[in-house]
């Protein structure tokens, strides 16, 4: 528990683990796991662990500049309104864009539609000492499209192994994988889309799709379900994050961000010339 701030009573990784059984009705997605502190809190708390990701981030990229392969690759999947963006960017934003591949990924434009799902995925990879962010993923191919019969169960039905057998592949190459499935209520969704059309500020961010995909709730439930339940892995486990309040679940993500960057026990990389002779050489300049 070393580096974790003393508000949090219990590891986010573990506390977040979607374990064997969990059921996704039983979410309470107003709660904050592990967590013993309030909004009033979260501010200064955010704030200073935004600066311990940049941090680690900077050193995963200035190991990579030296040859490390390694990355992080952090999977954002939730319904809309759930908080992808604002993770993306009040969290992810507090690192380096040298550092920070980010890609999300809407409905397949003909390019895509014409390759493998996964085709869209490989090229959006992170590179050596990069923290790449997808906002959705290849989940979609089992959520949208499942719910939405945009392909036969056969066909949807055998993607759970297959996206199992990539992640496997990444993690292998060098890739730590972060799941985040991010919950939202329909009540708070509710609200956080009539906001929306509120706000002149917000309208680019609402779809009246959006309203369409409510009625189907029930059946992203049960899609939700089967990914938590068939694809979290040992090695790419999904993490549950209840959003009802935003400064929590962006709390939580930056502590599984710094939980990750801290597992790769990373140290600056020392300097492949003579510290000393570069100095007087500087000096002599
Ligand atoms: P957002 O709604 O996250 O702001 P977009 O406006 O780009 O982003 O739209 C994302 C939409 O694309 C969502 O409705 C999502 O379900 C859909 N989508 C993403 N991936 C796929 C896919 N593989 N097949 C069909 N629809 C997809």
């Amino acid at each position: 528990m070393a580096d974790l701030p003393s508000l949090w009573t219990h590891e986010p990784h573990r506390v977040l683990a979607f374990k064997p059984g969990d059921r996704v009705s039983d979410i309470d997605t107003h709660a904050t796991p592990g967590f013993d502190g309030s909004k009033a809190d979260a501010p200064a708390l955010q704030a200073e662990r935004n600066e311990r990701f940049a941090q680690l981030q900077e050193m995963l990229y200035a190991n990579g500049r030296a040859g490390d392969t390694r990355s992080v690759l952090l999977v954002l999947q939730g319904m809309d309104t759930a908080g992808k963006g604002g993770i993306v960017e009040h969290v992810v934003g507090a690192g380096s864009p040298m550092g920070i591949r980010y890609t999300s990924f809407g409905v397949p434009t003909a390019e895509e539609r014409a390759h493998h799902y996964l085709w869209r995925i490989r090229n959006a990879l992170p590179g050596p000492g990069l923290v790449g962010v997808f906002d959705r993923s290849h989940y979609e191919d089992v959520l949208v499209v499942r719910v939405r019969n945009l392909v036969p169960p056969d066909v949807w039905g055998a993607r759970y192994d297959e996206i199992n057998a990539f992640e496997r592949e990444l993690t292998e190459a060098g890739t730590t994988i972060v799941k985040v499935a991010m919950f939202v209520s329909l009540e708070e969704q509710k609200q956080r889309l009539a906001e929306r059309l509120e706000r002149p500020d917000k309208y680019w961010k609402y779809n009246p799709g959006d309203v369409d995909e409510r009625a189907l709730w029930p059946a992203y439930q049960e899609a939700y379900q089967a990914v938590l339940d068939k694809t979290s892995t040992e090695w790419a486990p999904w993490h549950v994050v209840p959003c009802d309040r935003k400064w929590y679940s962006r709390l939580a993500v930056t502590e599984l961000l710094i939980e990750t960057l801290k597992s790769l026990d990373l140290s600056w990389p020392p300097a492949d010339f003579d510290v000393e002779a570069e100095k007087k050489r500087l000096a002599a300049s």
